[in-house]
């Protein structure tokens, strides 16, 4: 029999990779990129002529931390093993994209490793949907905060669309209360839209209907903001609850083509289950107000606190912002439980928490995490500016304090994701920087760094 024509097998396994739908990158020992295949490139934005022959960081690499979990992800297949795995990719025109990456190691006849060949699923949908859907039965199971929740579901749709900027909005005589949003940090949303100025949101109040809106032909003050920052159109579609028309979903699209033409349709399916979210979520708004808020001072508790974390971490990595933690502990609280009473300190809890709360700038979130620890999620601000914050903060309160006559200080420790990871890792890394404040004598701020790193947390050693 004759032997199998060699040639054509490499011809068909070209064929294959250039006709599978999954994005299929090939890299060879030495970490340079050898080939990719046309669905990867159409993925991505990059041309293959941009990739072929390029060594890490590659040029789909996202920045910063993605890139570490990137790259220690990447080592582990590099170290022999195949590997499934999640990771942030970054598309050429900036975007993140999440991927389901599977990666193994290509063996030559005699079993040697030549390289390396990894397939990327496009999982962001499937993500955002996933995410959506957690949101939508938090909303209609009534466990966490409200006003966090819209937000979620404006950064669930903004996902979801691909979408730089996406609202939730309530309409109120004549007026769109933007009550959950996810913007564009160079065209903030304003915290209500008069409807008499032309919008989408604006026709879907006057017809009930789905309306789409081009900035490229609008007129108003914000479509013109919205053109000058690249945003191209609109598309709103009602939330009707009850059979009333209880307000919309809004989604803004940068892209030259704008947002597809079954926007409407794909928006108003998730309307249709904000709706249903919704006649549940109701009955249930005053356990969502003592599910989420600290009785004592009113402040979001631990709880919606993490809650909170999340989504404005979310926002930070779409918009590529930074995002800052502070934490507080007053120093020497407890003597004034014990020589003045816990009535006395009960008032100490509120009055940082209201000089907490009249500081706090637009973007700022204030919350009590327990005892005597606060913390405020400090959104588009870096560890050095939320710093001054913290110095702000913790002065403002100081001086509320000595004039109800309860003279204490606080102490203070900030950080942000230059030096974090995950969530997780913020919340800790802000914590060691309050122990070191608490060491190094208290009524101070210290801003985390490594070096504080090997530090015993301040609330575990308040644990033991
Ligand atoms: P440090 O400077 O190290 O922070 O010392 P401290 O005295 O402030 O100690 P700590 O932070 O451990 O004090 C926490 C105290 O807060 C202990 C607890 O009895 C008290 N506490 C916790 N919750 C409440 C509350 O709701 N009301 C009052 N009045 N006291 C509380
Ligand atoms: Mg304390």
């Amino acid at each position: 029999m004759a032997s199998p024509d060699r040639s054509a097998f490499v011809r068909l396994d070209a064929a294959l990779v250039d006709a599978v739908q999954v994005g299929l990158v090939v890299i060879g020992r030495d970490d340079r990129i050898i080939r990719v295949n046309p669905a990867f490139c159409v993925w991505t934005g990059f041309e293959p002529a941009v990739l072929i022959g390029e060594r890490p960081p590659y040029p789909f690499c996202p920045g910063g931390e993605q890139r570490t979990r990137f790259e220690r992800r990447w080592r582990e297949v590099r170290a022999g093993a195949s590997g499934y795995f999640e990771v942030t990719v970054g598309h050429r025109d900036g975007r993140l994209l999440e991927a389901a990456v599977a990666g193994a190691p290509v063996h030559d006849g005699d079993g040697r490793v030549v390289g390396y060949v990894a397939t990327y699923r496009d999982m962001s949908a499937v993500a955002a949907q996933v995410r959506l859907e957690r949101a939508l039965s938090d909303v209609a199971a009534a466990v966490a905060d409200p006003g966090a929740l819209f937000d979620r579901i404006a950064v669930c749709l903004a996902e979801l669309f691909g979408a730089p900027s996406a609202a939730v909005v309530r309409f109120e005589n004549s007026r769109g209360i933007i009550v959950g949003a996810d913007a564009h940090p160079s065209v903030p949303l304003p915290g209500e839209l008069p409807l008499s100025e032309p919008s989408a949101i604006a026709k879907v109040a006057s017809t009930g209907r789905p309306a789409r809106e081009e900035y490229a032909t609008a007129e108003s003050e914000f479509a013109r903001r919205a053109r000058a920052a690249g945003l191209r159109s609109a598309v709103a579609v009602p939330v009707r609850l009850d059979s009333t028309l209880w307000g919309c979903l809004g989604v803004i699209s940068d892209q030259p083509g704008g947002l597809p033409d079954d926007t409407e349709q794909r928006l108003g399916r998730v309307a249709d289950l904000v709706s249903v979210a919704l006649a549940s979520a109701g009955a249930w708004s005053q356990l969502h107000r003592q599910a989420t808020t600290d009785g004592l001072t009113g402040l979001l508790n631990h709880r919606a606190f993490n809650e909170r974390l999340g989504i404005e971490r979310r926002r930070a990595i779409r918009h590529r912002r930074p995002l800052a933690l502070a934490m507080f502990d007053i120093d020497g609280f407890k003597a004034v439980n014990d020589t003045r009473g816990h009535q006395a300190g009960d008032r100490v809890l509120q009055t940082v928490a209201q000089a907490f709360a009249k500081q706090a700038r637009a973007g700022d979130v204030p919350a009590r995490l327990g005892g005597d620890e606060f913390a405020v999620i400090a959104s588009d601000t870096d560890a050095a500016a939320a710093l001054s914050l913290a110095e702000r903060l913790r002065a403002c309160a100081v001086h509320a304090l000595a004039e109800a006559g309860l003279p204490l200080t606080l102490s203070c420790g900030v950080s942000d994701f230059s030096a974090a990871e995950t969530v997780d890792d913020l919340v800790r890394s802000a914590d060691r920087a309050l122990y070191q404040a608490k060491r190094q004598g208290r009524n101070d701020t210290v801003r985390y760094t490594p070096g504080v790193a090997a530090e015993p947390s301040y609330e575990l050693t308040l644990r033991e």
